[in-house]
């Protein structure tokens, strides 16, 4: 089969043997996947991955259980051994020996096929598109603050970062009836954010009040950190989702001061994104910016890596 490969130093368009499924795994036939900046840091060595990167997908079960067989599918990226006190505890996203789709052991969706376990696998409702349900793993991961924090009606919160996984998270936020402020670099982006009801400041024209209940710090970028320390209010809640890969160091001493409650936030749960994307109360094909062919998929993450670019999508069908 045709995949992406990435050997550590750089990503090639291969020619590689197609997976064969392990006990409890299901083999996709992958129809979109999505290039998210979590792939671009890996190509910039985090994680020490090597394989076949991706972990946004959309596909159709070509070889499984009965009753998945056929099936259009996204799959939840964390691959958890089910055994251990984490997984006992429901928290498989956390167990220490798991693997991650195209991120931690395990090869990834830019592939026309990846080996997946079944328990990961869940249906696409038929009313979502190919290209809205690509988004399901980056929404869950916007999903993920509401599991995490209590956002709700008039609630000030400020989204750092008009990036793609920022779009995704001031928009979920809105859905709570917060009052949501996202604050950018691009112009066009936060347009985008405007025309779902998101109101939106460039970063050159925003001072940091201080006055927000809650910060989520999307900007995928170290001084996005001091930024968001300055935002939220005395008392309030912090929420990072930025994973810097290169190492940085700043004061914490204002979290003291202000008694800041920080929360790290990483991956979500499927059923609240896919249910979203099936009532259509989030809007996530705007987001699209190019569809490339796998063949050219050292084409399509180069797009994605410049700045301002919102998602870009393989097709590997
Ligand atoms: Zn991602
Ligand atoms: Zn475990």
């Amino acid at each position: 089969m045709r995949a992406l490969h990435f050997d550590g130093r750089r990503l090639a368009c291969v020619e590689t043997a197609a997976p064969s499924a392990g006990p409890g795994e299901a083999i996709v036939r992958v129809r979109l996947a999505g290039i998210c900046s979590t792939d671009l840091q890996i190509l910039a060595g985090y994680m020490g991955f090597t394989g076949i990167p991706g972990h946004e997908f959309v596909g159709q079960v070509a070889e499984g259980p009965g009753e998945w067989l056929g099936r259009r599918v996204v799959g939840e990226i964390n691959y958890a051994c089910g055994e251990c006190p984490a997984c006992r505890r429901g928290l498989g996203r956390h167990c220490p020996d798991r693997r991650v789709m195209g991120i931690l052991g395990a090869d990834g969706a830019f592939a026309e096929h990846l080996a997946i376990p079944v328990v990961n696998l869940h249906a696409v409702p038929d009313g979502v598109a190919d290209e809205a349900a690509v988004f399901t793993e980056p929404l869950a991961a916007a999903f993920s603050v509401l599991e995490q924090v209590a956002v709700g009606p008039g609630m000030p919160v400020t989204v750092l970062g008009d990036g793609k996984l920022g779009l995704l998270c001031a928009q979920v936020l809105a859905g709570t009836g917060a009052s949501v402020t996202l604050v950018g670099k691009h112009a066009a982006n936060l347009a985008l954010a405007a025309s779902q009801g998101v109101g939106g400041v460039l970063l050159a024209d925003w001072t940091p009040d201080a006055a927000a209940d809650c910060v989520v710090e999307a900007t995928g970028s170290p001084a996005g950190l001091e930024l968001a320390m300055a935002a939220v209010r005395p008392r309030g809640t912090l929420v990072l989702k930025s994973t810097v890969a290169e190492p940085h160091s700043l004061s914490l001493a204002p979290l003291v001061i202000n008694e800041v409650t920080v929360v790290g936030s990483r991956c979500g749960l499927f059923p609240p994104a896919v249910a979203a994307l099936a009532a259509g109360s989030v809007a996530v094909t705007p987001l699209i910016d190019a569809t490339y062919p796998l063949a050219d998929g050292i084409a399509a993450v180069a797009h994605a890596a410049r700045p301002g670019v919102r998602k870009v999508l393989l097709a590997a069908g």
